[in-house]
């Protein structure tokens, strides 16, 4: 995971396919996301729904865990599997804040679930489209609607916004010490 860049053209020819309700579940995968950054966690948050009622959110939590997995969308993949007691996630929209990693969207397409909504794109390990395209690969055997960019500059400035201040907080050690 890394330094998120603004939302990419594509994003923005894409802004119009999105509704109010999917704002207002991205915003909810914002909230999840700030949460992590009060943990000290890179701020990423996720919400699966599905026919519009919630099924599960989650925020990034890999140190709170010492689980390099523990992604927002594997937490809330898991978290939404255990409540439809189903391995599978037929009819969910997942909507994260940012591009989802190699890792997230393998296992998206593993859960079947039927769209995948994110926020900003992800230059540095984004799988969707930045740095791999696997959720549009027509080789496997799961077709994923995908449409990125929702919210794209918010999620964004919540990841500078938390480096920016590690950053911070590092040189004020660094001048401590000295
Ligand atoms: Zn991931």
């Amino acid at each position: 995971m890394s330094d998120a860049r603004e939302g990419s053209n594509q994003s923005l020819s894409q802004q119009h396919i999105f509704t109010d309700i999917d704002e207002k579940w991205m915003k909810l995968a914002l909230s999840a996301a700030s949460r992590a950054a009060v943990e000290g966690e890179v701020p990423v948050g996720a919400v699966i729904v599905k026919h519009n009622s919630l099924i599960a959110q989650a925020s990034n939590s890999p140190i709170e865990f010492s689980d390099p997995t523990a992604h927002a969308e594997i937490i809330a993949i898991r978290k939404a599997a255990e409540k439809m007691k189903n391995y599978r996630l037929p009819e969910t929209t997942l909507y994260v804040t940012l591009e989802p990693c190699v890792m997230c969207i393998g296992a998206i397409i593993h859960a079947r679930i039927e769209r995948l909504v994110f926020g900003a794109n992800d230059p540095k390990t984004g799988a969707v489209c930045s740095l791999y395209t696997i959720g549009s690969d027509s080789r496997l055997n799961h077709t994923l609607n995908i449409n990125g960019g929702l919210l794209a500059e918010q999620c964004a400035q919540l990841l500078k916004d938390f480096f920016k201040q590690k950053r911070m907080s590092k040189k004020i050690a660094k001048k401590e010490i000295m």
